[in-house]
């Protein structure tokens, strides 16, 4: 084996069990950030990430029905939240490990954990447990699930090394190899809130992914989709599980119903349990509304020890109230225009949302659950001169800030309409 293949597999032993100290792990994720890895050293990464912790063995009559789906990350993204327990309502087992938010954008673990009493770090056997059970548990990575991602994944995401192909392919991968899935949708976004930030990119990450997981015998679709303006309405922690539950009371914004039906619709047909990716489709869209969807998510919830009773299916956009912090403040973002929203900034969103205190700014720190915005409005959105873009919802003395946030939203004076997110299927 070459030189470079065993320093790959002395790194990543050396990240699990600490004898590399931080800034050496910086040291060595910057030269792969900055002269990337060929394929065969990229699966190699993956392996060894994967073997760092335990590798899940589902029993046999139900290990082709395990299934995950995991997107590259961007603003506003709770796709998973309302995906996974939806695939569960229509029989597939999802066991599902995410990730912390990472640079500038959120992370599915930081949002369910604003759910008061929500446990992510359960250990493997409880989390094959509750899966075989139930049929949906979502987790972090711990001691025992790929530890060598977990502290990789914390130290690029404050030293500004996320945008590289071989490390977003060895993180999202050997996460989803060590669950033991059978398919896999990842989401791989492009734009100007993406890390990968044309579709050249976007394209090339893609088929890392898909070869790497389908040499792991990972039935594998990667869509390309836009990321330049937020998914549906809400951004930060908190409100984001809101609007997931709104998503899985059938109560959910197009774009965000749109990316949970295709992405479940197509894993649905990968593991046949729909005969096609519109049949699936079909069949997550009606436990969307019939309330499979819901019940499974409540019943993850309470199984991983979270308070379920702040959730009310029957108070409409108030579902989940009970997460909304009663001390924070609100101040509007009024438009000085009239026309239609051409855009809306997501990467000035997510900064101002970081600066609230939702995201992370060094190793560890702690975040502000409740905090972030509600964006009103969509591109297309008819508006007039003063009426409301976004909510924030922030502590006391940001004005500043929020002031600058209406720079994020440009109003055209000719009708616009809203594209569907979905650009191209790898
Ligand atoms: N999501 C992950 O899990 N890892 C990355 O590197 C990027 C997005």
């Amino acid at each position: 084996m070459g030189g470079r293949k065993r320093g790959i597999e002395i790194f990543v032993q050396s990240v699990s069990d600490g004898s590399m100290s931080d800034e050496e792990v910086i040291e060595y994720l910057a030269e792969i950030f900055e002269n990337g890895l060929d394929s065969s050293e990229t699966v190699l990464l993956t392996k060894e990430m994967r073997d760092s912790g335990t590798v899940i063995h589902w029993p046999e009559e139900m290990s082709a029905l395990v299934v995950d789906k995991h997107s590259t990350g961007g603003v506003g993204d709770k796709v998973s939240i309302a995906l996974a327990p939806a695939l569960a309502a229509c029989g597939a087992k999802v066991p599902m490990i995410s990730g912390r938010g990472l640079g500038h954008t959120g992370g599915t673990l930081d949002k369910l954990e604003s759910i008061p009493g929500f446990r992510t770090g359960i250990p493997v056997e409880e989390l094959i447990e509750q899966v075989s059970k139930i049929g949906v548990a979502m987790v972090g990575q711990t001691e025992d699930l790929v530890p060598a991602d977990r502290r990789m994944y914390a130290l690029r995401d404050i030293s500004g090394l996320v945008a590289s192909v071989p490390l977003i392919t060895g993180s999202i991968v050997s996460k989803k190899a060590a669950e033991g899935i059978s398919a896999l949708v990842l989401d791989v976004k492009t734009g100007s809130a993406a890390f990968m930030k044309d579709k050249a990119s976007a394209e090339e990450l893609a088929y890392s992914m898909k070869s790497v997981a389908e040499g792991m015998g990972i039935s594998t679709t990667c869509l390309i989709t836009s990321m330049d303006h937020p998914i549906g309405h809400a951004v930060g922690n908190s409100l984001e599980i809101v609007e997931s539950v709104e998503a899985l009371c059938g109560r959910g914004p197009d774009d965000l119903e749109e990316l949970v039906c295709i992405q479940g619709g197509l894993l649905l047909s990968s593991i046949g349990l729909a005969v096609d990716q519109g049949h699936g489709s079909a069949m997550i869209l009606d436990s969307l509304y019939d309330g499979s969807a819901f019940s499974k998510f409540l019943e993850m919830v309470e199984a991983q020890g979270g308070d379920a009773s702040i959730f009310d299916s029957d108070q409409g956009m108030f579902a989940g109230l009970g997460l909304i912090d009663s001390e924070l403040y609100s101040t509007d973002v009024l438009s000085d225009y009239e026309g239609w929203v051409s855009n809306i900034n997501a990467v000035s969103i997510a900064d101002l949302c970081l600066k609230l205190g939702a995201g992370r700014i060094e190793l560890g720190g702690s975040i502000d659950h409740s905090v972030g915005i509600i964006v009103h409005v969509g591109v297309g959105s008819p508006v007039s001169k003063n009426e409301i873009l976004a909510t924030v919802y922030h502590r006391e003395g940001k004005s500043d800030d929020l002031h600058a946030i209406k720079g994020a939203f440009d109003i055209s004076k000719e009708p616009q309409f809203p594209l569907s997110r979905i650009l191209g299927v790898v």
